[in-house]
């Protein structure tokens, strides 16, 4: 059965004093919350991991990197591997944010490779798709989805998928305050969770949970989040916002 899931992406954001002040924020908020109905997954940067799995020992939420090599240990300079991840007892890794497409050129067959590297450690991929402005001005949305879901995802067997964590965070709407509708996003989830189950089967793209991204925040999470096929958030700038994050979390 697939969870509700608010994971927040504090991007490359934070010096170490307010990361150590957010996070202690966070875990404060978190000590007598009810997670029953929603996994809460906080993705720092990499320097500040460590820190924010000491915050996770007595608390109950997750810990994400951003992040992942697609090369194993070794002569890779400034390269993070998914088994060093692994030896700190990270529970997901975010693959394939539309940054990381746009500024370091990620393609989906990267995606592909570190969603493999993640599997073999048992780390939970969160895989973010999602389309430009143009894209869906020029009706190539779903088309522009199609492409890096199954090229990112569909050689995986019907047991790696459901360890996936999908993310649609349309491109037009990171960072800029301008939210998808709960229409247009239900309309996506559900086009991508039938994708899952055209390819796999109905059960299986039942189990996978599917994240909105893109201006998510305390105002309009309830909404989106009351959407069939949207199974919680990603969440950029409210992230580092603990107060926030926190009722994003309760948005269910
Ligand atoms: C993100 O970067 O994954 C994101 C959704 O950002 P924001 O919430 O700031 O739009």
């Amino acid at each position: 059965m697939r969870r509700n899931i608010v994971a927040g992406n504090w991007k490359s954001n934070q010096l170490f004093s307010q990361a150590d002040e957010l996070i202690n924020d966070i875990a404060e908020k978190l000590r007598n919350f009810d997670s029953t109905d929603v996994d809460v997954i906080v993705c720092p940067p990499f320097p500040y991991l460590e820190l924010v799995s000491d915050a996770a020992e007595d608390v109950e939420f997750f810990v994400g990197a951003q992040n992942v090599s697609k090369f194993d240990n070794g002569a890779y300079t400034g390269e993070v591997s998914a088994a060093m991840l692994q030896s700190m007892n990270i529970d997901y890794c975010i693959v394939g944010h539309s940054e990381r497409r746009k500024y370091f050129f990620e393609t989906n067959r990267d995606v592909a490779e570190k969603v493999d590297r993640l599997l073999k450690v048992d780390i939970n991929p969160i895989v973010c798709v999602g389309e430009l402005l143009e894209e869906r001005e020029e009706g190539r949305h779903f088309d522009v989805i199609r492409s890096q879901v199954s090229e990112g995802l569909f050689h995986l067997s019907k047991d790696q998928i459901t360890k996936v964590i999908l993310a649609y965070e349309p491109v037009w709407a990171i960072g800029t305050g301008k939210t998808a509708t709960k229409d247009q996003a239900q309309e996506m989830h559900a086009f991508i969770r039938g994708l899952i189950a055209d390819k796999y089967s109905d059960d299986v793209a039942q189990d996978v949970s599917i994240l909105y991204g893109g201006s998510c925040n305390a105002k309009n999470a309830r909404e989106l989040f009351a959407q069939p096929d949207v199974d919680g958030g990603l969440i950029g700038g409210a992230s580092l916002k603990h107060e926030d994050f926190i009722e994003i979390a309760c948005s269910f």
